[in-house]
């Protein structure tokens, strides 16, 4: 049997039953061919894929496991609801409970309501402040992901220019950029979208310009347009609170998935005063966002987010990743940028527009039994300790000497052509 056979065997039956063999951001078509797509089982910060192969794994699920994966005390709370039942004619007390947590913990936000997916809250978020203003055109930062909705997909086949009308986009922190389209939204002006520091595929992260966070608050009030922090992804890695506000500024509305539960399925729109009569006046739901099981999930993993210091350890052993493998990337000679908060690293390397060099290196961190990603940010949970930094560390340094030997001779990665253009 060859190593990966299982996912080999998996991958060819998919194809037959699943269009494409897998869809959306999982799938791992752009990527290392080496990247194994099924996984058998993950346990704190460690994945094992259906051929037996362990990980330490950087990507954590693309951020829902923030306490480890199958985090007993989390788990064990969705268990006890999922026994009492967990999707039912109306929502238990832990809907009134989570409400209430979220309030608590985040300065903006008056009041909460839940869904499933991050592209719920945003879509929740987009209609609110329409809601609000009475008005429709929407002010987001080009390249800015908040979703697989088809006003705000990436991948425009399938859906009509229409369902991105009324929308003008502006440069993330570049505030001229922002007034300008401002401007050119007029007073049509709905909301204002800003993720909380820049982390578009394929191009470095970049640290919210405070400035340009404070022009935005200062734009919405002006205009009377609703401020959104996309806090889906960067939420609860940043902050106990909304990530803007280490910045000092509040947005009237801020969405949160990915990790709120700990990987359990739940999301929120939060939003402040201004907006709650809007919020109540429009119609959104869906057959499972009452179920209490993941209500309970995301208390435990609220209470665990209030009651340890699972951010400043995990901001730790990203400075010690970071530090160490600047060190290791500097010794083997070459340029290598990691940027966004040390707590969702992005690694590129210089002079590497189609990746090769990326490529090599992750797969050889792969083989070193380190899933790292060539071109998204990474996520780090409080499951991993200083000997998983070590770990990734010696891998690192491993993956640094293949690279340095294949470098001269790496071809263009033919799936990335796209980038090059
Ligand atoms: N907003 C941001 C900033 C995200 O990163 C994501 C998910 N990657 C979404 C929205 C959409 O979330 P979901 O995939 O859960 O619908």
């Amino acid at each position: 049997d060859m190593p990966n056979s299982r996912d080999r065997d998996l991958r060819r039956r998919a194809e037959a039953v699943i269009p494409g063999g897998m869809y959306g951001h999982q799938s791992v078509g752009l990527l290392p061919e080496d990247y194994p797509q099924y996984f058998a089982s993950g346990e704190g910060a460690h994945l094992t894929d259906v051929d037996g192969r362990r990980y330490l794994d950087l990507m954590c699920a693309y951020g829902p496991n923030l306490f480890g994966y199958a985090n007993p005390q989390i788990d064990a709370a969705y268990v006890r609801q999922l026994e009492k039942g967990d999707a039912l004619t109306g929502p238990g007390p832990a809907m009134v409970e989570l409400a209430e947590a979220f309030v608590a913990m985040v300065t903006h936000a008056d009041w909460a309501m839940f869904c499933k997916n991050g592209t719920d809250a945003t879509s929740m978020a987009m209609v609110t402040a329409r809601a609000h203003t009475k008005r429709k055109t929407l002010v987001l930062a080009k390249g800015a992901y908040h979703g697989a909705a088809p006003w705000c997909t990436p991948r425009p086949t399938g859906t009509t220019a229409e369902d991105k009308a009324n929308q003008v986009h502006c440069v993330y922190n570049d505030i001229a950029s922002l007034e300008a389209a401002v401007a050119k939204a007029g007073d049509d002006i709905a909301a204002i979208f800003a993720a909380p520091f820049r982390h578009d595929a394929f191009i470095d992260q970049a640290a919210p310009d405070p400035a340009y966070a404070r022009r935005a608050r200062e734009l919405a009030d002006q205009t009377g347009a609703l401020l959104v922090v996309d806090d889906v992804r960067g939420g609860l890695r940043v902050a106990r609170d909304c990530s803007w506000s280490k910045l000092g500024v509040q947005p009237d509305l801020s969405t949160w998935g990915k990790c709120i539960a700990n990987g359990h399925p739940i999301s929120a729109l939060l939003g402040n005063d201004k907006c709650r009569a809007a919020a109540a006046s429009i119609y959104v739901t869906g057959s499972f966002w009452y179920a209490g099981a993941a209500m309970a999930a995301s208390l435990e993993t609220l209470k665990l987010v209030r009651e340890t210091d699972y951010l400043e350890r995990i901001e730790a052993l990203g400075d010690k990743l970071r530090d160490g493998l600047a060190e290791r990337a500097q010794a083997a000679g070459f340029g290598f940028r990691q940027t966004g908060p040390v707590t969702m690293p992005l690694f590129l390397f210089d002079d590497d527009r189609d990746l090769r060099k990326g490529f090599c290196w992750s797969s050889a961190m792969l083989e070193r039994g380190v899933y790292v990603h060539p071109w998204h940010n990474m996520f780090l949970c409080a499951a991993m300790t200083e000997a998983d930094i070590d770990a990734a560390l010696d891998a690192a340094e491993g993956a640094f000497k293949v690279l340095k030997r294949e470098a001269p001779t790496l071809g263009p990665v033919e799936k990335l052509a796209f980038l090059a253009g």
